[in-house]
């Protein structure tokens, strides 16, 4: 049968909007499946760091970007034992975008959106839902969407995020990292201020993180993995008080946290992908690799992901070549910054997490790393640079094939 499509994005998530939009500009029919009606959902994180400032810029969008609403975030700061902490400075960072932008994801995401827009071989299909994938003699011919609707193409991606319902369906081994900690993510009114205060707190067995999002918080409370139901039972005033406490500095803000609807639980997982593909399918972003949000870099992973294998098929594809032999190229590309990131944020959930929120271990005095942070403010370059910039950059190589409107 004819494909409808060269390729077949599978999540409208950083992931897969940034593929859609370079398999397009390489001149390939490509549609992306995003299951919501919108992207105004609240659980995914605001960070648009240094290493996707600087894609934006190479595809000449940068200027553009920035004009939608953002703060400019130049350092990362941490409450500790009542100490205010500089523990990045991205200041020196070796790029002209020295400073992550805060953006809400919806305005990143339609940013994305609008942009792909203009390429005439782009098409976006909110609330399709893929529940399957067709396979034929063995390869991935498309998917099959809830309304039992058949979609075919030469490529499908999977970007479905860390629940990938595709990444089963095709059968790719994985290996859970594990992640002690879940989060309880809900809004805080506050006053708007002229900085970005964006910030975690860390007390007595807990960790709140506050993301300044203008006129409110948009607060992280981290709680042990499968506590959520235990902290719920004992009612919101409980909750207002533990949120209180661990964040002092929140103030009277916590009374208008109300009602359980206004909390919403966000699980976290740490895994990856034996296997990224099969012939016919590739998995990337969280489908390949589910992120903590230690570092806040999940975001700029998936979308370094989607460079990566535009860089490597958008070409062939356009150009009708044989795809699968270069599908192991991704992954290949991809393994190492993913490993050693991966590696990091466990480190983090096994020495900093686990004995803070699930021990409850008090912090009596700054952690020595961070203590050397405030003696030696140049170590705060160390995770500038891999916050900011992560491991092996990708820079645009994909072709334009001259579409754009
Ligand atoms: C609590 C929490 C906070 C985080 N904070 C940050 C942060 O501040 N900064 C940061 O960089 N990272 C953060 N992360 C990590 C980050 O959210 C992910 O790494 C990143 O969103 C991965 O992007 P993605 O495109 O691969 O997947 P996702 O962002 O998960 O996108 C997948 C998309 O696919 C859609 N979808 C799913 N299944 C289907 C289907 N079957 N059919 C059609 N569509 C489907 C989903 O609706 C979604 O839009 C956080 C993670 C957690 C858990």
């Amino acid at each position: 049968m004819t494909p409808d499509y060269d390729a077949i994005v599978v999540g409208g998530g950083p992931a897969g909007m940034m593929a859609g939009l370079l398999f397009a500009r390489a001149g390939c029919k490509v549609v992306v499946l995003e299951k919501h009606a919108d992207f105004l959902r609240d659980f995914r994180g605001d960070t648009v760091h240094p290493s996707t400032l600087e894609l934006l810029r190479e595809l000449g969008l940068l200027d553009e970007f920035l004009k939608r609403p953002h703060d400019k975030v130049r350092s990362l700061t941490a409450r500790v034992a009542d100490r205010q902490i500089t523990i990045a400075d991205l200041s020196h960072l070796p790029v002209e975008t020295r400073f992550i932008a805060m953006m809400p994801q919806w305005e990143f995401l339609d940013f994305l959106a609008d942009e792909a827009r203009r390429y005439p071989t782009f098409s976006l299909r909110m609330e399709a839902e893929a529940v399957d994938l067709v396979i034929e003699g063995g390869h991935v011919a498309g998917v099959r969407l809830k309304d039992g609707e058949e979609l075919r193409a030469r490529l499908t991606l999977a970007a479905d995020g860390r629940g990938s319902v595709l990444r089963d369906k095709a059968g790719l081994p994985k290996k859970d990292l594990g992640a002690p900690i879940d989060v309880l993510w809900f809004r805080l009114p506050k006053q708007p201020t002229p900085t970005n205060e964006t910030g975690g707190t860390f007390g007595a067995g807990t960790l709140v993180v506050e993301i300044d999002r203008g006129d409110y918080w948009q607060c992280a409370y981290v709680v042990p993995k499968g506590a959520a139901e235990e902290i719920r039972g004992k009612g919101i005033e409980t909750f207002r008080a533990d949120v209180r406490r661990a964040a002092p500095d929140l103030g009277d803000a916590v009374d208008t946290l109300e009602d359980w609807d206004q909390v919403k639980l966000l699980s976290v997982s740490l895994d990856r992908l034996e296997r990224w593909w099969r012939p016919g399918l590739l998995a990337i972003g969280d489908a390949a690799h589910a992120m903590s949000p230690v570092g806040g870099v999940g975001i700029n992973l998936a979308v370094q992901d989607a460079v990566a294998a535009a860089n490597i098929l958008a070409a062939p594809l356009a150009s009708g070549g044989n795809l699968d032999p270069l599908l192991e190229q991704v992954q290949a590309r991809r393994l190492f910054p993913t490993r050693v990131i991966q590696a990091v944020q466990k480190a983090v959930h096994d020495r900093v997490l686990t004995p803070l929120v699930v021990r409850r271990a008090v912090l009596q005095k700054v952690p020595l790393p961070l203590r050397l942070f405030e003696r030696f403010p140049i170590l705060r370059r160390i995770p500038a640079r891999l916050v900011g910039l992560g491991v092996r950059r990708e820079h645009i190589r994909s072709p334009d094939a001259g579409l754009r409107r």
